[in-house]
């Protein structure tokens, strides 16, 4: 029985057992799946290093009714050298991947995550700029993504009474609510500047593309920051891990 050819970013591989891996891709045709690359510490013919993570990949899988399918061949058709050789792109990337493992659910459809995540990778390894630039981009990619599986923050009207925030104003943002909430309930713990407000709403409008970013000066990119781990901490029931790591990085080299 022969598999399936899909497209696929590696988001993760770890070692099982003797030989063999686990690996998890989000795929273009059925979104995220783990499956089993038997013997693929020990074959380097069918899978050569196609199955390590920051790489566009074509697998051939097979999905069965268990949870783990398998991964017959794979090879590279896209890799990222320039994420891979640089200590802060790479933290960037691993952020990006770690929300896309985590809060996609499995075995369904996603190609909208799958292009921004070929979007994002691409543009990250092609970025010149500040780490500050990369960070940015890493926020922007993560609002979007969060807003393309549904859970869009409400940036325009309080979460409680229904109250316009002004187009432009600065807001108070809860993370808990998904929401800017008014000072007459309550308001919220961050305080979003208009031009973080407008950054934020631009990420995930429809018509936002990596092209368009635009740098935000370092306090609203602070805001952005809290805001949006705020809003994935609360999404996803924990931090990111990886975040952790690049905000060491960033401390050090932003
Ligand atoms: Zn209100």
């Amino acid at each position: 029985m022969s598999g399936e050819f899909s497209d696929a970013l590696v988001l993760r591989a770890v070692d099982y057992r003797d030989a063999d891996r686990i690996v998890t891709l989000l795929t273009e045709s059925h979104g995220k799946v783990a499956v089993l690359a038997r013997s693929a510490r020990r074959s380097k013919k069918r899978f050569g290093g196609s199955l390590e993570p920051y790489a566009l990949i074509e697998a051939e899988v097979r999905l069965g009714r268990g949870e783990v399918g398998s991964i017959a061949k794979a090879r590279v058709k896209r890799s990222f050298p320039a994420i891979l050789s640089d200590l802060t792109r790479m933290s960037v990337a691993a952020v990006a991947l770690e929300l896309v493992r985590e809060a996609l659910p499995e075995r369904q459809p996603e190609p909208e995550v799958f292009a921004l995540s070929m979007e994002f990778l691409a543009h990250l390894a092609e970025m010149t700029g500040p780490p500050g630039a990369q960070e940015q981009l890493l926020l922007a990619f993560e609002v979007r993504c969060l807003g393309l599986l549904g859970f869009a923050p409400n940036l325009d009207t309080c979460a409680r009474c229904g109250r316009r925030a002004e187009d432009g104003q600065a807001a108070l943002f809860d993370p808990a609510a998904g929401s800017v909430i008014c000072r007459s309930c309550g308001g919220g713990p961050i305080k979003l500047s208009g031009e973080t407000r407008r950054a934020m709403a631009r990420a995930i409008s429809p018509e936002w593309s990596v092209a368009g970013l635009q740098p935000l000066a370092d306090a609203n990119r602070g805001q952005l920051r809290r805001a949006i781990s705020g809003l994935v901490e609360d999404t996803l029931g924990r931090p990111l891990r990886a975040s952790g790591s690049l905000a060491q990085i960033l401390e050090i080299t932003g």
